[in-house]
């Protein structure tokens, strides 16, 4: 799977489901590879896990990265296995025999590898990461990281080894900017970028919408993730979000406009955009739908939208192309109406 160079930002996640439980990990890449995730990453914690990416890999298209850290001999079992990308972190797989082994082992098998640091493994041990944060700058944050993958990266290519895509991912986000600006002025491999361990989900969203818009309106990342503590599934529905919203990727689904409400609005319009929203999440036909809160304004605000409703005194009027049809539907109504046209239009 080419990265980086023009070819289109690759939108990856992570399995949330022990790599052992073979039947588990394969439905739920299956899942995210649906939703849209072109690469997908799974933890190998033991030797036992190495082993069941042999047969995860006979089920899934997909490409897959295993997340090594510490053993060596996690990472041989791995590529052994068949994965596409193994991803080591510097602050936990030193230099040294082990190492090589790895990378000449990678090299031979045309298997790439990702050197990824995060602000909390090059920092001294000197308390909690938001001591650190407190105590330094996010520039000094960003160049140690951004010196700790350039010496690892001098290692990779002492051995002929350029397969190699790399991440720096701060957990707040001006140190993150700071990492990926830094590197991407100082060398050309492909970019994954992140924000680490950014929290829930309107904090990750947030964060990652923030940190990841910024480098990717620079031009700066060739695959990301969106970190977000749950269900991958969001990550991955956020990360082609981002990504379309961004311009960067074709719109692939339905996008709902709805206005703010002010006190024009006589439905419970908040209620109706966000059940629309949900309903219409794994649509993946354009398509652009109005929900807005009086006929005042509503039509002529949502002029560009496919499919629209304008809602009024317990009713709502359904329009098209920011024309009303005169259609005026209940209050309770409103919701299966507009899914009835929605799948209409989208079928
Ligand atoms: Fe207010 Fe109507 Fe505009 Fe919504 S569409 S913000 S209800 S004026």
């Amino acid at each position: 799977m080419p990265l980086g160079s023009g070819h289109p930002i690759a939108v990856q996640s992570m399995t949330t489901t022990p790599t052992g439980d073979v039947a588990a990990t394969v439905a739920q890449v299956r899942r995210l590879a649906k939703a849209g995730a072109a690469i997908v990453r799974l933890a190998v914690a033991t030797l036992a896990e190495a082993e069941a990416l042999k047969a995860i890999r006979r089920e899934v298209e997909t490409p897959l990265v295993a997340d090594i850290h510490f053993n060596a001999r996690l990472a041989l079992a791995a590529l052994e296995a068949g994965v596409d990308k193994v991803r080591l972190n510097p602050g936990n797989m030193p230099a040294g025999e082990d190492l090589y082994g790895v990378i000449d082992a990678a090299g031979e098998r045309g298997v790439a590898i990702r050197i990824g640091v995060n602000s909390g493994s090059v920092m001294p041990r000197e308390g909690s990461i938001a001591e650190q944060a407190r105590r330094h700058t996010p520039r000094e944050i960003a160049e140690r990281m951004v010196d700790a993958v350039q010496r690892y990266l001098e290692l990779f290519e002492s051995r002929a080894f350029r397969d190699i895509v790399l991440s720096l991912k701060g957990s707040d986000v001006p140190t993150t900017l700071q990492a990926y600006r830094l590197i991407a002025e100082r060398c050309d491999y492909p970019l994954h970028v992140g924000i680490t361990a950014a929290g829930p989900h309107q904090e990750a969203v947030l964060k990652s919408a923030l940190g990841l818009g910024a480098l990717l309106s620079e031009g700066i990342g060739d695959t990301l993730r969106v970190s977000i503590t749950g269900d991958p599934l969001r990550e991955v529905q956020v990360g082609r979000r981002m990504l379309e919203v961004l311009g960067l990727a074709p719109l692939g689904g339905v996008e709902i406009i709805s206005c703010p409400t002010c006190g024009r609005r006589e439905v419970n319009l908040a209620l109706l955009a966000e059940r629309v929203w949900e309903a219409t999440r794994t649509i993946r036909t354009p398509l652009r739908v109005a929900v807005m809160g009086c006929v005042v304004n509503g039509p002529g605000e949502a002029r560009e939208a496919d499919l629209g409703v304008a809602a009024g005194r317990g009713f709502g009027v359904l329009f098209r192309h920011g024309r009303t049809t005169n259609e005026k539907v209940p209050q309770d109504q409103l919701f299966e109406r507009m899914m009835a046209e929605i799948h209409r239009l989208t079928n």
